[in-house]
């Protein structure tokens, strides 16, 4: 085959749809509206083959809802805001062999050009340039009238509005609270600045302190009321402590420790250093219980994790039972030690309903644990702490709590030795470890005098919940993780001191960080428009932005205040300032709103709360989609793998529609997808197959002829298709509507023309059929794979383009169970025949089909029917059968089938059974109009007669094995 052109298509179908403006869409009040978005890109590098996704299901989606009479809106922005930005263009101006490499062998960028790269600014108009370009090339249906960047002026005044409001209705603190933080940078730190892109997740622990005279050794636990149940408390004897003044306490801690209180706003000032083995035997107090216990060694203790010192809980800490075991078993050089470790025994402290008094040996037993540094001791320890905050109750041996559940405990335990001093606490990364871009471990750090966005607010928690709850979630698995968001987030540190952005208007020494710039933009996008206009009036406040007033955004977004107040102020006209108002009103809010799966657990929670806050409660967010990623051949995408394809190099190699389809093809929504080049070959060539069929099927006037079984079956396979793809388009299940049109529709139009076989002179229905599922799989093809659908569409002589078209609608009058049976007939006649000539080896002269006797179809029916709608046993059925005068004439052979057909009544698929039930189609008169057909396939005489019919040629009484939907056969 000699090489597609993909570029020369793309081209000229790009230009006609610009031409025509098909993507641009203004407020139309006689149509309803669908608007959707997807997350903006952030322009510190190309777009590769994995951002192809969430765009191309937003562009298909987009397309689809436009197809069905929707006037669609799909804008696209450039997020300029934050920090990575900044460390690219760092990196770059320190020459950076590393980042070097990256931009000039992946990305393609010429070394020449790096030089003008090195400030973020040109760096993100320089990759914006070439994302826009990609994604025209690509052929997203995007409006660009409305594009911004998040640095340009009008926006930061936007931004600055929307924080302005925040701050008056109370939802911005200032405090200390603790931050994800770069020790390097300086900074604050989320999840665009952290390598692999989580979101840091912080959590409290508390830290009890255990006495000897006079010196803290503060031990981190998260459950403080199993203080009862202490026997000893561990540190790791290969690491360093040590002995500090914290505050105004003496206390012991491991080295890490005191960079972690120095963080949290302690003063630490280090007395002596001191191995783990120094702190060995030495007793400490308990400071609920006041008894003495040990300090033992243990290896598990990590010098990171809290102060490097934990209580030992062997009752009910599986780790702390297992370190036990593995002191006990160890052979001792002095005898001292050995006598210490035989003394202690597990405190039972917690009662659980099916374990025995100390479930931590449960747990240690069930998980076959075989040392303290198993890995499966976290799962056991998850689990156990679980299900006893969840179901324990306190014993006597946690007077004076016993009685109490878990939960009570463990307030009260807070509670007294808070108030006596003798408990503090320390923040930590639950998700630990977390590295900065620039290589740094991550912190917690507390800073003094910070603006949060204070997601904690029970009222605002209460508010997205609402908004969720109402929403549509494609795939609905993920609502899961939305509410665990909701639930958890809190106040988030919303300002930055270095990085391009928005300065918060009320403190003009912060920038407000990338992800809270970007939370209500989709509203921007209808301003966006206005000022792309160039009206002289927005240039002034281009170039003034200071002096647009909130006013207006009031006006616009919330419909505040007069048209003639807002005009007078701004000196916008009223006119100008109504229609943009309007089409506020008319696009909001957002229906669609499309991103990977990695932005639930922030920017996707933030939209939905941001929202809530803003705007009324019928402009909220109507639905979100959150795909799943694209693998390269297995393998997830990275740099250090080299498997990055920038996606305009992608569209070179590949095609847009087959890289589209590509990236659609292998997963549903849910999963990640695996994109490799032989899919995308099998997609190219399946694509160019359909305009080439196209051409032969080109229009041309011609007499109407009457539609045969066939011509009808043809049609209702494409009316089922049409409705299987429908249903799966409206919940984005692109990866069937691919298989539909691809694969399941060419199967069925690729049976119809073998049964049909070489044209005949006379003509027959088959190019009128076949235009019509042309027709429909162009349309249907068309949010997936615009530029072949046009091909297809245009060459099939159709007028307009097939983005304009209308979605192939289902018509009921299509759908023919008669016409589906008569053809599943034909091909298990096929199937069985082929067989018995590959079985036996025969070369077939004739082949004589008998179709099931009329008594044999009645009964077979009658099963079906007392299956299916009528249950009735066996017996009782066969009796039935057996009442009826003419069956009872044929005697046992009646009987025999009766008890077969209900057999085989009873085993069928449901869905098979419903379509045969009251469907009897004439089998002799099918077999007879198939004769050709199998004709052509065995090159034999093909005979056709019916069990039980005059004058019958049956010499081997093979016409008795004929059954309703499969008849006997006879070869000779
Ligand atoms: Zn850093």
């Amino acid at each position: 085959m000699a090489k597609f052109n993909w570029g020369a298509l793309e081209r000229k179908w790009q230009k006609k749809w610009a031409w025509a403006k098909v993507d641009e869409t203004d407020p139309d009040p006689r149509r309803p509206k669908y608007f959707v978005t997807a997350a903006y890109p952030y322009p510190n590098s190309p777009q590769h083959i994995g951002h192809a996704r969430t765009y191309t299901i937003a562009d298909a989606n987009a397309r689809f809802h436009r197809m069905r009479g929707f006037n669609t809106l799909y804008p696209m922005g450039f997020h300029y805001t934050g920090t990575p930005l900044y460390a690219m263009a760092k990196r770059l101006s320190q020459n950076d062999p590393e980042i070097i490499e990256t931009f000039t062998k992946i990305y393609g960028i010429p070394a020449a050009k790096l030089d003008g790269l090195k400030e973020p600014r040109k760096m993100a108009d320089y990759f914006r340039n070439d994302i826009k370009k990609g994604m025209i090339e690509i052929g997203f249906s995007v409006d660009w009238r409305r594009e911004f960047t998040t640095a340009d002026r009008l926006y930061n005044r936007f931004i600055q509005w929307h924080f302005r409001w925040l701050n008056q209705h109370g939802f911005i603190t200032k405090g200390t609270h603790p931050v994800a933080w770069c020790p390097n940078d300086k900074n604050p730190v989320g999840v665009v600045d952290i390598q692999g892109g989580v979101e840091p997740e912080i959590g409290d622990s508390h830290l009890v302190k255990f006495e000897s005279n006079g010196t803290i050794y503060p031990t981190a636990t998260l459950r403080p009321e199993t203080i009862f149940g202490v026997t000893n408390i561990w540190v790791n004897p290969n690491t360093r402590y040590v002995k500090a003044q914290v505050d105004s306490e003496e206390w012991v801690v491991s080295r890490e420790a005191t960079e972690t209180l120095e963080h949290q706003n302690h003063s630490v000032r280090i007395e002596t250093e001191l191995s783990g083995a120094d702190l060995l035997w030495k007793e400490v107090v308990n400071p609920m219980t006041n008894t003495a216990v040990p300090i033992l060694p243990a290896d598990f203790v990590e010098p990171d994790n809290g102060t490097g010192i934990v209580m030992s809980v062997p009752g009910h800490a599986p780790y702390d039972y297992q370190a036990l075991m593995d002191l006990r078993t160890r052979s001792w050089t002095s005898s001292e030690p050995g006598d210490v470790v035989r003394k202690i025994e597990p405190i039972s402290i917690i009662k659980l309903e099916g374990f025995s008094e100390f479930p931590a040996a449960d747990m240690v037993k069930k998980f076959e644990i075989s040392g303290q540094k198993d890995p499966r001791l976290a799962q056991a320890t998850k689990d156990l702490y679980s299900k006893e905050y969840h179901n324990g109750v306190m014993t006597d041996n946690a007077k004076p709590y016993s009685g109490l559940s878990v939960e009570g405990a463990r307030q009260a335990v807070i509670k007294d030795l808070g108030s006596a001093g003798k408990m503090a606490s320390i923040y930590e990364l639950l998700n630990r470890p977390i590295t900065c871009r620039c290589g740094t471990r991550v912190v917690v750090h507390v800073v003094d005098n910070q603006w949060f966005i204070n997601y904690g607010d029970e009222e605002w928690k209460k508010k997205a919940h609402q908004c969720l709850d109402e929403m549509t979630i494609l795939p609905e698995e993920r609502r899961g993780e939305f509410n665990y968001t909701i639930d958890w987030l809190r106040e988030r540190a919303c300002a930055r001191k270095v990085g391009l952005g928005t300065r918060l208007p009320w403190d003009m020494d912060w920038t407000i960080e990338a992800l809270s710039d970007s939370v209500v933009y989709m509203a921007y996008y209808v301003l966006a428009k206005y000022l792309a206009k160039e009206w002289v009036i927005f240039k002034k406040f281009e170039k003034y932005p200071q002096k647009l007033p909130d006013s207006f955004f009031d006006y616009l977004f919330l419909g505040q205040g007069s048209t003639e107040a807002v005009s007078r102020e701004t000196g916008i006209s009223k006119r100008i300032l109504e229609a943009a108002r309007r089409e506020f009103s008319y696009f909001y809010p957002v229906d669609m709103r499309h991103s990977a799966k990695d932005l639930v657990s922030n920017h996707l929670s933030f939209y939905i709360f941001h929202h809530t806050a803003l705007f009324a409660q019928d402009q909220w967010p109507r639905g979100i989609v959150a795909n799943g990623f694209v693998l390269m051949a297995g393998d997830k995408m990275s740099k250090s793998l080299e498997n990055i394809i920038p996606l305009r190099q992608a569209v070179a190699k590949f095609g847009a529609d087959p890289l589209r389809i590509g990236t659609l093809a292998t997963a549903e929504l849910n999963q990640d997808t695996d994109f490799n080049e032989t899919l995308a070959t099998t997609i190219q060539d399946r694509l160019i197959g359909l305009i080439s069929q196209s051409r032969k099927l080109r229009r041309k006037m011609a007499a109407k002829r009457a539609y045969s079984t066939l011509d009808r079956w043809m049609l209702s396979r494409l009316n089922t298709a049409i409705q299987a793809a429908t249903t799966a388009m409206e919940r984005l299940r692109v990866r069937e509507v691919v298989n539909i049109v691809l694969y399941h529709l060419e199967n069925d139009a690729a049976w119809y023309q073998r049964r049909l076989g070489p044209k005949k002179t006379r003509g027959d229905a088959r190019n009128q059929v076949l235009r019509q599922v042309f027709d429909s799989k162009a349309r249907m093809l068309a949010p997936l794979a615009p530029h072949v659908a046009e091909e297809m569409w245009f060459t099939l002589g159709n007028k307009g383009l097939v983005v304009r078209a209308e979605w192939p609608k289902p018509d009921d009058r299509l759908h023919d169970k008669t016409a589906e049976a008569s053809e599943s007939i034909v091909k298990q006649t096929l199937e069985d025949t082929g067989e018995i000539l590959k079985a036996t080896g025969l070369t077939a002269k004739s082949i004589t089909y008998y179709a099931a006797g009329q008594w044999k179809l009645s009964i077979y029916q009658k099963a079906l029917t007392a299956v299916q709608s009528d249950p009735k046993r066996q017996g009782e059925f066969i009796k039935e059968i057996m009442s009826n005068p003419d069956l009872r004439a044929i005697g046992k052979p009646a009987a025999d089938y009766a008890a077969k057909s209900y057999q085989q009544a009873t085993q069928m698929k449901e869905e098979l059974r419903e379509s045969r039930v009251g469907v009897q189609p004439n089998e002799k008169r099918v077999l007879e109009d198939a004769s050709d057909f199998f004709k052509r396939e065995f090159r034999a005489e093909i005979h056709v007669s019916q069990e039980g019919e005059k004058e019958i040629r049956d010499p081997k009484g093979r016409s008795r094995f004929a059954e309703p939907y499969r008849p006997a056969i006879f070869i000779e």
